[in-house]
């Protein structure tokens, strides 16, 4: 029994494992590359395995980091059931046909510039398939086989198209928590709770090879307990071998109330200085989230009762889904079901639909809030209301998530005088705020508190899905509970023995 590490070995992106017995394969996760030029490039690595021999792919859920290259792999001869939690499955469909879409744009709008400018399109092309041949040679078994990068001229086609990707929508089976489900011949997969978005999973898979039976549990991404909306992260007590995440490892997260508090404060300033609120927000996860404190603060009379713009079509469908789900809610969201008083809908919230919806919301009446996608104002419709607002004092750009390096949303955060959007530049005059205890991922303690659960430790912990300084500071501390540890490297495997 073998276990290859394909992805998310230290770095937070690429998520995918392939667990192998004498009888079957079955592979965990198949997400995108995202971030750095070196870590994307790797999604144009072949993969490394024969999609066509694969007998089931485990999701555990909907980020597209986890997911977003399972299009890539049905279009590569990929055609048995993928399984995933059913809010997963409706999420997916979501974030998989917005991804091609934007690669069908991006390769339509490289086509344009590679017209117009035929010599540096080439050389730039040249330079991605020295950087392609670079990666796939970091795996040793290709770079024994000489494997050759694709042709030049493909490395800018889309990864996958929207056709590609009804096709691998096709392949999804809903499943529902708790059930143990027979996935390949002598292999097993449960779905538990992971708290993180809805539909989340840690996957507890069992296999059999010959007489051995071995438990590998992937806590897939963990969230932080006494999240709102979504039930905390499952306990588990025991496994044979463990994959962690450690996106937040040696980290400790602002307390929840605190970023609560923060956020009441930003609404109120906002009211009394007759101003805009803007919030950056990913569509799926954290602007349901927002949305529900604002109700709560709303509810609690702690703040006024503001009209808030929701400028998001995807956050809208996304919202739909957790609607669809009411019973993946916690208790306290429950309630509020019963009690009639919806949890992720602000009374009268007013919902962009069109791009001239949109841009009506600067016009409109102030004080205001607007939460727009996506969270680091690299795409999409907050992008627009920066470039119009950022000058203005009377704004209060509110971040309430992660800022990537590099990003527009870094920069701000950073306390830049002066940006540039659209190629034009722009003064900062507006007030910048940012509140940290908004996290979908369970920092360092609660992940060591998840870990405690255990009371049969597995004979290895694989850290995963966390950058060199995150995993560093982790390991020791997972030692010193007494786990033996490993940090895999990109495309090792592993014996189970
Ligand atoms: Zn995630």
């Amino acid at each position: 029994m073998r276990l290859h590490f394909l992805g998310a070995t230290r770095t937070v992106t690429g998520s995918q494992y392939l667990l192998e017995t004498d009888r079957a394969r079955v592979v965990v996760d198949c997400g995108m590359f995202q971030g750095s030029p070196h870590d994307v490039i790797r999604n144009r690595v072949p993969f490394a395995y024969q999609p066509g021999e694969i007998d089931a792919l485990l999701l555990t859920h909907a980020h597209l980091d986890h997911c977003g290259l399972i299009p890539h792999l049905s279009a590569s001869g990929f055609r048995k059931p993928i399984y995933g939690t059913k809010g997963t499955v409706d999420l997916t469909r979501l974030v998989l046909l917005d991804s091609a879409k934007l690669q069908e744009e991006f390769a339509r709008s490289h086509q344009r510039f590679a017209e117009r400018n035929p010599d540096r399109a080439a050389a730039e092309d040249e330079e991605t398939a020295a950087a392609l041949t670079a990666a796939t040679k970091e795996d040793p078994a290709a770079a024994t086989r000489e494997a050759q990068p694709e042709a030049v001229t493909g490395l800018r086609a889309p990864l996958y198209t929207v056709d590609d990707t009804n096709t691998a929508l096709g392949l999804f089976h809903g499943i529902d928590y708790g059930a143990e489900i027979q996935v390949a011949p002598g292999i097993t997969a449960t779905y538990l709770d992971a708290g993180h978005i809805l539909g989340s999973a840690i996957i507890r898979v069992r296999a059999v090879e010959g007489d051995q039976e071995r438990t590998i549990v992937f806590s897939g991404d963990l969230g932080r307990p006494g999240t709102p909306i979504l039930r905390d992260p499952t306990p588990v007590t025991n496994a044979d071998y463990l994959l962690i995440e450690s996106t937040y490892g040696g980290k400790t997260h602002e307390p929840q109330e605190e970023a609560i508090r923060l956020l009441g404060e930003a609404v109120k300033l906002t009211g009394d200085a007759k101003g805009v609120l803007l919030m950056p927000s990913f569509a799926i996860g954290r602007t349901q989230e927002i949305v529900y404190e604002l109700d709560r603060l709303l509810s609690a009379g702690t703040i006024p009762h503001l009209p808030l713009y929701l400028d998001s079509p995807m956050a809208q469908k996304a919202s739909d889904v957790y609607r669809a789900y009411l019973d993946y809610f916690d208790e306290n969201a429950r309630a509020l079901v019963t009690r009639h008083d919806p949890p992720i809908d602000y009374p009268d919230a007013i919902e962009a639909n069109s791009q001239k919806e949109s841009l009506a919301i600067e016009q409109a009446a102030r004080p205001l809030m607007v939460v727009a996608s996506n969270g680091m104002i690299t795409g999409g419709r907050i992008v627009q209301h920066v470039k119009a607002l950022v000058a203005d004092p009377a704004m209060t750009l509110l971040f309430v998530g992660y800022q990537g390096d590099g990003t527009l949303g870094a920069q701000l955060q950073q306390g830049a005088t002066q940006i540039r959007i659209d190629g034009q530049d722009l003064e900062v005059h507006c007030q910048v705020r940012s509140i940290s205890g908004f996290s979908a991922h369970a920092d360092e303690p609660e992940l060591l508190g998840w870990l405690g659960n255990f009371t049969k430790k597995p004979r290895t912990t694989f850290i995963v899905h966390g950058d060199p300084d995150a995993q560093a500071a982790f390991e020791p501390r997972v030692r010193a509970l007494g786990f033996t540890t490993a940090v895999p490297s990109w495309r090792d495997t592993v014996e189970l023995t």
